[in-house]
């Protein structure tokens, strides 16, 4: 796989004067900084090939073979070859590839199981859930009656016996599994006992994970949930992109959910980008790229815990872990530490950790993930030096800590470039 980033924009910079220099100056932060955003990747030259192709061009809405325009013998080739792809993959009957993103995957699944006040029992977003999961001013929180379930106090994992005594008190119509911040591995099986017992669908969000499912390196929900939905950027480092899988009863509902139902046509420059995204994730180099990105998150893991830190669960079984600020950096926010290690070139996010008492403006955590990073060819070593580097500045800020903040951001600053030149993208 090469990755692109030597894109030149000459065409866009003789054009377009006034866009070409931000474009410009996005490849050049992409290189010189270290991408740590858990949902995030770096996609290869061939994807970003496809998306800036004339298949931008066409409509095609409906679906292989019943569509509503002319010219769409190549829509549907590229179409069949992502379904198929898909479908090898994951081993699943049905698969939908047009979804424009995650939670647009989420809501035509809504969509075909629920009806409007019907209730869903989802993760907590303070505990890890993502936002088309139930926030009260998304369409999930709008539309439906949203449960909670979180984690444990103690444990900071799922707990099934609250799990299931929820699920028996509220009775929801669907159960949600999946999160956008949880560093354990999922146990899907048992989320379907629990769905079956009350009479609830069970929907498996994978969008973080797909990478992982695909390789069998978690667990894979597809035998026993009723749906499964993903992103196709994250660990999958397809287009953005979403994508529902499906048993072979739900197909023709899936699909009407997403075309008509929430959708007007299909982005096929994307779907011709996850078809060929597909294609790498069946090669045998991607199921190691994944096994690196889990070796690297328990080395930065292991690197920040051996300075004094306190790594959410105990660890990570992913992709990801969560940073708990308050032990070793009482005073340091969230938000404070993402300004700060953006400055010193280490690109990461805020984020609430379980029973956070600071604000989700604030926050007392950040995510940490390591599937760019690994993209770009950083391994162990390189990572635990990130964790030096990370306390390094953290350490380093406000008046109490006794030294020059600025300037070991300056120092560390150069020293993530000197990584980066190394490791061009
Ligand atoms: C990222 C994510 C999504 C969807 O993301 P989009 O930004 O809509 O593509 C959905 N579910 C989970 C759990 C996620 O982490």
């Amino acid at each position: 796989m090469t990755v692109a980033a030597e894109t030149s924009f000459d065409h866009i910079a003789a054009v377009d004067p006034e866009i070409f220099p931000i474009m410009n100056a996005e490849v050049r932060r992409q290189q010189d900084t270290i991408e740590l955003i858990a949902s995030e990747n770096h996609v290869s030259k061939a994807v970003l090939e496809a998306l800036g192709s004339v298949f931008t061009n066409k409509y095609a809405e409906g679906y292989p073979g019943r569509r509503y325009y002319g010219g769409c013998e190549n829509m549907d080739g590229v179409e069949d070859l992502a379904r198929n792809r898909a479908k090898q993959i994951f081993g699943c009957d049905h698969a939908n590839v047009q979804p424009h993103s995650g939670s647009q995957a989420n809501t035509a699944v809504f969509l075909a199981a629920l009806q409007p006040g019907d209730t869903i029992l989802s993760l907590d977003l303070a505990h890890g859930g993502h936002l088309s999961h139930g926030l009260r001013v998304n369409i999930s929180g709008l539309l439906y009656n949203i449960v909670s379930y979180g984690v444990d106090r103690k444990t900071e994992q799922f707990d099934f016996n609250e799990i299931r005594r929820l699920a028996r008190e509220h009775k929801p119509k669907l159960i949600i599994t999946g999160a956008s911040a949880y560093p354990r591995t999922i146990d899907f099986d048992t989320f379907s006992e629990i769905a079956e017992e009350v009479g609830a669908a069970h929907m498996a969000d994978i969008a973080h994970i797909a990478g992982l499912v695909a390789t069998g390196l978690h667990p894979s929900p597809i035998a026993s949930a009723d749906y499964v939905t993903s992103t196709t950027h994250k660990t999958l480092r397809g287009p953005r992109g979403g994508l529902i899988m499906c048993k072979e009863a739900y197909a023709k509902k899936i699909d009407s959910r997403i075309f008509p139902g929430s959708q007007g046509g299909p982005l096929m420059h994307c779907i011709a980008a996850k078809a060929i995204a597909f294609h790498e994730a069946l090669q045998p180099e991607f199921a190691t790229y994944q096994e690196q990105i889990i070796d690297n998150a328990r080395a930065l893991a292991e690197a920040l815990v051996s300075k004094g830190n306190r790594i959410v669960s105990g660890g990570t079984d992913n992709h990801l872990m969560l940073l708990d600020l308050r032990p070793a950096y009482p005073n340091v926010t969230g938000q404070q530490a993402e300004d700060w290690l953006g400055a010193a070139g280490m690109i990461v996010n805020k984020n609430m950790i379980p029973f956070d008492e600071r604000k989700p403006t604030q926050t007392s955590g950040l995510r940490l993930g390591t599937p760019a990073a690994t993209t770009r060819g950083l391994k162990e070593d390189e990572m635990r030096q990130i964790g030096v580097w990370i306390d390094r500045v953290l350490q380093s800020q406000g008046p109490e800590s006794g030294s020059d903040g600025a300037a070991t951001i300056e120092a560390v600053r150069a020293e993530v470039r000197s990584m980066c030149d190394q490791f061009p993208l």
